[in-house]
């Protein structure tokens, strides 16, 4: 079969590749329908996210020892963000069966865990840290190819919303991710301002915006310095604040970091109010990073930072796209064909979505 690879910086090639087997009761095969770019997949294709960085090598050393000698870093099968097509399921598979449309989850979890039980299914404790598919963390393989074996369907594939899969490719990470930065806060304020600093994890930022607003919030303000994506959250229906990263005067009970700079990092805890959720979702490849951490002790501010947990946020997701007050679509810059990946993926704009026709 067909592939997409990852060889470095500004390099994407299709390679020839053994297609997966289902290997086991419990997994299923599918086709992606269509194919996002992450956020992470930009600052990777661009070069401004390292592979040879300590913390992550740090990491690996904690994978269960069966793992620890899979591949890490390039070249790798890329893409990990897809709505698909079941093409076969394990014997014991009871939730989906072969035609149906899902929505694939990016990280690999098996539903069954102490960490999958409690919802933090970003930290699966049946596979490395970090599994997921394409990105280089071992051998799951990537969704822009033409076989892609899930191991885990019952516990990880949800059936996709009869709505046209460009609203549905970016579910499964920066879309959940977007969602987990407003959705529990505005439940507990409804209707609360968020003020979202944008910045390089640029689709997640503007997906905040959108779920926001679908969400209730009477007023989202957007902070960036980058014209196209203020002119973009404008037209999504926020207030566009082009400026620097400074703190924004008042304060505001949801403040969401998007930008992956320490400057955007501190607008976002110090424009929180008193008892206000800051979330960063944002990575920060460095072994520490200056946090305003007296004035967010004095003023009382919730920090949150994780890696979404893509499986555990679909739902909600899901729910709000197929009642159509979540149109995901409404970030794509740029559409394009699978074949066109390796071009298309070194886009500028905030979002790439790839479709199999
Ligand atoms: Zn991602
Ligand atoms: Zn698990």
């Amino acid at each position: 079969m067909r592939h997409l690879v990852f060889e470095g910086a500004g390099r994407l090639a299709y390679r020839e590749a053994s297609p997966p087997t289902l290997e086991s009761p419990e997994a299923a095969l599918v086709r992606a329908l269509a194919v996002a770019r992450c956020d992470l997949d930009a600052a990777l294709v661009h070069g401004r996210a390292p592979f040879r960085s300590r913390v992550l090598h740090g990491l690996r050393a904690r994978w269960p020892a069966p793992f620890r000698s899979l591949p890490f870093g390039p070249p790798f099968p890329f893409g990990h963000e897809c709505v698909a097509e079941v093409i076969a399921v394990g014997a014991s598979v009871r939730g989906c069966a072969p035609g149906d449309k899902v929505v694939v989850p990016f990280q690999i979890s098996c539903g069954d865990c102490d960490a999958c039980r409690r919802g933090v299914t970003a930290s699966c404790t049946a596979v490395p840290h970090g599994a997921s598919f394409g990105l280089g963390r071992g051998a799951w393989g990537g969704v822009l190819a033409d076989v892609v074996r899930v191991p885990f369907a019952d516990a990880m594939l949800l059936a996709a919303p009869d709505v046209s899969p460009l609203e549905l490719a970016s579910a499964g990470d920066n879309v959940a991710d977007g969602h987990r930065t407003v959705a529990p806060f505005l439940a507990k304020r409804p209707g609360a301002p968020v003020l979202v600093v944008g910045g390089e994890a640029a689709s997640v930022g503007l997906y905040a915006v959108l779920c926001a607003l679908a969400l209730g919030s009477t007023r989202v303000d957007y902070l960036d310095h980058d014209r196209a994506r203020l002119a973009l959250a404008e037209r999504l229906g926020a207030r566009a604040i082009d400026d620097r990263y400074r703190k924004r005067d008042g304060a505001y009970p949801i403040t969401v970091d998007a930008s992956a700079e320490p400057d955007g990092l501190a607008a976002a805890v110090l424009s929180a109010e008193p008892g206000g959720d800051v979330t960063s979702v944002g990575i920060y490849f460095a072994r520490r990073t200056p946090f305003p951490l007296l004035p967010a002790f004095f003023n009382g501010v919730h920090f949150h930072t994780s890696r979404v947990c893509s499986r555990a946020e679909l739902p909600a997701v899901l729910a709000l796209i197929a009642d159509g007050r979540l149109r995901p679509s409404r970030v794509t810059t740029l559409t394009a064909r699978f074949d066109e990946a390796p071009e298309a993926f070194l886009h500028h704009g905030p979002k790439v979505v790839l479709t199999r026709a």
